[in-house]
């Protein structure tokens, strides 16, 4: 996209060009995807422009049900999260939730510095401010600001995981159907996903240490999570 050129009108003329593409491809995908969704992955994640989950897990649409907030912030009253995870747990049944953090978030580094941001933005990120006092001196002992917001987005989504497995419906489906609640951490920098081992199989499932494989199939791709990294194969 050039700089002189109006960024709405551009996205438009994309999405014009994206849908004759995907159209062409495969002539069924968009009467296909108006017929319903079955997605197997409830995404909650940073409205971060850098993380688009879709795309960085190399899926596609109707694959992924999600939420995204600043920080990536899971708050038991916060109804607009809850009724998100309750009608993905509940009703569309998936099978993964992932509750994903990010390196370089603008929340993580409001968090960990000692200016205020203003407006409701302060109230927002008071969650992560209570978790920057709580681990104070851990996180003051990291020099490098980069991996010290790396660290803080770690606790964050250690606390949110927490919080996930505390929610009634998240904790009723691992009981009757093994729903799986994963906490990761997305790089920026390489583009990978890595478990952090919080949630229901403390790092065996998505990108665990080697120890097996996950595989997660989307409607026209599959992922497998091996040994810490992911990998897409287009069915
Ligand atoms: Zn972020």
């Amino acid at each position: 996209m050039s700089q002189d050129q109006d960024s709405f009108l551009y996205a438009l003329s994309s999405n014009n060009a994206w849908a004759g593409y995907k159209a062409h491809q495969n002539p069924n995908f968009f009467s296909k995807l108006a017929s319903g969704q079955t997605p197997q992955i409830l995404w909650l994640g940073c409205s971060d422009s850098r993380c688009p989950e879709t795309t960085i897990l190399g899926l596609q649409p109707g694959d992924v049900f999600v939420h995204r907030n600043i920080a990536n912030i899971i708050s038991p009253t916060d109804i607009n999260t809850s009724a998100v995870i309750e009608y993905a747990v509940v009703h569309l049944k998936v099978k993964h939730v992932v509750l994903c953090g990010h390196s370089a978030c603008g929340g993580a580094a409001a968090a960990l510095g000692d200016t205020r941001v203003g407006g409701v933005l302060d109230t927002w990120l008071t969650p992560l401010k209570a978790l920057r006092h709580a681990h104070a001196e851990e996180l003051d002992a990291i020099k490098d600001n980069g991996v010290r917001a790396v660290k803080i987005a770690e606790l964050n989504v250690e606390a949110g995981v927490k919080v996930l497995m505390a929610n009634y419906s998240i904790q009723d489906a691992i009981e009757e159907r093994g729903l799986e609640v994963h906490g990761c951490l997305f790089d920026i920098a390489s583009g990978r996903i890595k478990d952090l081992g919080f949630g229901t199989k403390g790092g065996r499932g998505i990108g665990a240490n080697g120890a097996g494989e996950n595989v997660v199939k989307g409607k026209h791709a599959q992922l497998v999570f091996r040994g810490g990294n992911a990998s897409m194969t287009v069915r």
